[in-house]
């Protein structure tokens, strides 16, 4: 369907339904807080009694956003979180296709399949047909990129305020890593609108980059003097972080968001791996440099996918198992990573 098209069902659907619930990924990152905010407070304003889910927390360095109090943590607040979806009479998925990516609220979703669903994502692989619109695009930076043409295209552009702009602008900054990566035409041509707000660029880029603790800045450094393995023969890089680790840095939630791009600043390394135990499973971060999809490798070995060069997964097993796990399999790969 042509995207004009699909940004007119949606305000449509919005437009039909009252109690909307807005759910994005597990371990949310900027652009499924901001994407989600956005959406929120757009939806709020077209006359929609709008709530926004999470499964788990956000990162400490994004609780400066706009209206970032009102989202409902599910493991937090789970009671509040089950009345409001009992009443949803359309769910809005953003920034996920998989619907496993929604962690501790999974099987609670699956409850509520015949209600109608909107999806807004820049995953590879969405099945439209499970959606009552559907804005599924993979050459675009971010879900809050969409949402910001959504907001943009169809005639609601006096509705981009400063609090929608900054949330529409983290998520499009944090997914694109400050506009290194996944950054199109499109992506300056929406940011250029955001920014005729009244938004502080400067501030909102500080506010994400340079609100680290101490011991978040001494966490990177130990994980890459000391836990850091380059793997010449792969052009691979991997750093672990174990439990305690992580615990003697006094790790809050998105510490370790970003150490996993570091290696990829060496000249050779095609891929970069962050292993992280957490809570019973085991959490993988891949990063690519070129055309070596870890999104397939994440797909195929690590119950996970995402993007060609950004990609993330899941293992239940112990820290060296999956460490081992992927030693092993990086030989089916050596030709690709040598190109
Ligand atoms: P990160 O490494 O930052 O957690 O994730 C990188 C990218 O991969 C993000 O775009 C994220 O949405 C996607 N991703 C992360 N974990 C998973 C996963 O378990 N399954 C899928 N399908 N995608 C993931
Ligand atoms: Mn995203």
């Amino acid at each position: 369907m042509f995207k004009e098209l699909i940004f007119k069902s949606i305000i449509k659907t919005l437009n039909k339904y009252n109690n909307v619930v807005i759910v994005s990924h597990a371990n949310p990152d900027g652009d499924a807080m901001g994407s989600s905010l956005a959406l929120y407070l757009f939806a709020k304003k077209i006359g929609c009694n709008a709530n926004v889910i999470i499964p788990n927390d956000y990162p400490m360095f994004l609780s400066w956003m706009p209206n970032i109090d009102d989202v409902i943590i599910f493991d937090k607040n789970t009671d509040k979180a089950l009345t409001i979806m009992s009443e949803a009479d359309l769910f809005c998925f953003l920034d996920f296709n998989t619907p496993s990516r929604t962690g501790v609220m999974h099987n609670e979703l699956c409850r509520y399949n015949k209600i109608p669903h909107i999806l807004i994502d820049h995953h590879l692989g969405a099945d439209e047909s499970a959606f009552e619109a559907c804005l599924s695009e993979t050459e675009i930076s971010s879900t809050s990129e969409l949402v910001a043409q959504l907001i943009n295209n169809q005639g609601f552009d006096n509705y981009l305020d400063k609090d929608i702009a900054t949330n529409l602008l983290v998520g499009i900054i944090t997914d694109t890593g400050s506009f290194a990566h996944s950054v199109f035409d499109s992506t300056f041509d929406i940011c250029a609108k955001l920014l005729s707000t009244s938004i502080n660029y400067k501030e909102i880029h500080q506010n994400i980059y340079d609100t680290s603790s101490e011991n978040r800045l001494r966490l990177l450094g130990y994980l890459i003097n000391d836990r850091m393995t380059i793997l010449n023969e792969y052009n691979t890089a991997y750093i672990y972080a174990s439990k305690s680790d992580l615990e003697s840095y006094n790790y809050q939630v998105g510490d370790t968001e970003g150490v996993v791009n570091y290696p990829l600043s060496i000249n050779s390394i095609r891929m970069s791996v962050l292993i992280t135990e957490r809570q019973g499973v085991i959490r993988l971060s891949f990063r690519s440099k070129g055309d070596f999809s870890v999104n397939d490798l994440a797909r195929k070995h690590f119950n996970g996918g995402g993007h060609l060069n950004a990609a993330g997964g899941t293992l239940t097993c112990s820290l060296e198992q999956a460490i081992q796990k992927l030693i092993d399999i990086l030989p089916e790969y050596k030709d690709l990573l040598n190109k």
